[in-house]
């Protein structure tokens, strides 16, 4: 299955600045993808690129399996875009502003046209705010008009630059269940600086720091991978099975982390599903009181990552 997005040794030199060094990105099609990178990363750069709104330097990218340098309007139509500064005319009320979309987008009788409006007014939760101008929406629901416009012509892919930025906590769980709402409906790519949010809701993580990939793939390899960290008590001689324990070829550290309890990192989950518990279990006279995997979140595995990045 080709991906949703597709790019190959991306590069886009700004006189001195080089924004993006070779950028390789494979984004699959139906995932919710969070594209995560520090400031300056080339996360907007790559954005533009993608939308046809900047042309890369070097390298290549398809969407939906159309190479963008042949910028067609068919590929063009099938994706929905919110850009980081969305903007609207102040006085327009919401209704019109999705009206102007459709007109864009859609064609056909206008019955049928009016009913995607009131589908979308309900999709984004602003069936109430229809005839409210745009001037007096909040932060959060003027981002969901955005969304509401972008995704009218009910696209493939529905690109977003930093969906998140400036909205206050509600806002932003308003515009995380709607993201979760189109799972399964179109690929959504999205930037974001807020981790916590792209662990909630991506299946599909991409990493950049300094123009290029750090690293990439679904969220619950990104989470666990193979590499899986245990705390672990035991009662009775525990140092002893311990000791035993770290010459396990899938045992990589062991930690006393107090008295009878410890954490084993061990660099190949399976092997440890299957034979952590027996071997911590084979000790005479000593029990096992807990054992319990501990889970890194996307915020510590991110950090780790763009810190290697810079110390390189
Ligand atoms: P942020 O998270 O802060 O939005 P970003 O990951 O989106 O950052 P970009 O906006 O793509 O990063 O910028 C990447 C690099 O390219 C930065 O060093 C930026 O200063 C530079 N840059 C971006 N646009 C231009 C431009 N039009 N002219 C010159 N340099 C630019």
């Amino acid at each position: 299955m080709t991906d949703a997005i597709d790019t190959r040794g991306l590069k886009k030199r700004y006189r001195k600045v080089e924004a993006l060094r070779g950028l390789d990105l494979a984004v699959p099609k139906g995932s919710i993808c969070g594209f995560l990178g520090p400031n300056g990363a080339g996360k907007t750069t790559t954005i533009r690129i993608l939308m046809g709104l900047s042309r890369p330097s070097e390298g290549w990218a398809a969407i939906l399996g159309n190479d963008i340098g042949n910028n067609e309007l068919g590929t063009r139509s099938r994706i929905g875009y919110l850009p980081q500064h969305p903007s609207f005319f102040p006085r327009a009320e919401v209704r019109d502003v999705l009206r102007f979309a459709a007109k864009c987008y859609l064609s056909g009788p206008a019955s049928q046209i009016r009913t995607r409006i009131d589908e979308i007014l309900d999709l984004v939760g602003l069936d109430n705010r229809a005839d409210r101008q745009v001037k007096n929406l909040s932060g959060g629901e003027l981002r969901r008009l955005g969304i509401g416009q972008a995704v009218i012509g009910d696209p493939d892919l529905l690109i977003l630059d930093e969906p998140f930025v400036g909205l206050d906590p509600e806002g932003r769980r308003e515009v995380l269940d709607l993201l979760s709402d189109l799972r399964g409906q179109m690929t959504v790519f999205y930037s974001s600086h807020i981790l916590d949010d792209v662990q909630r809701v991506a299946d599909h993580v991409v990493i950049v720091d300094h123009g290029m990939v750090v690293d990439q793939g679904p969220m619950n390899l990104f989470l666990g991978g193979a590499t899986a960290t245990y705390a672990v008590a035991l009662d009775g001689d525990g140092g002893a099975v311990i000791d035993r324990l770290g010459n396990e070829p899938w045992v990589q550290t062991t930690r006393s982390t107090g008295s009878g309890t410890w954490e084993v990192e061990t660099g190949d989950r399976t092997s440890a599903e299957h034979g952590l518990l027996r071997a911590l279990a084979s000790g005479n006279g000593t029990r096992v009181t807990e054992l319990r995997p501990l889970q890194r979140n996307l915020e510590d595995i991110y950090l780790d990552l763009v810190e290697e990045t810079n110390d390189d």
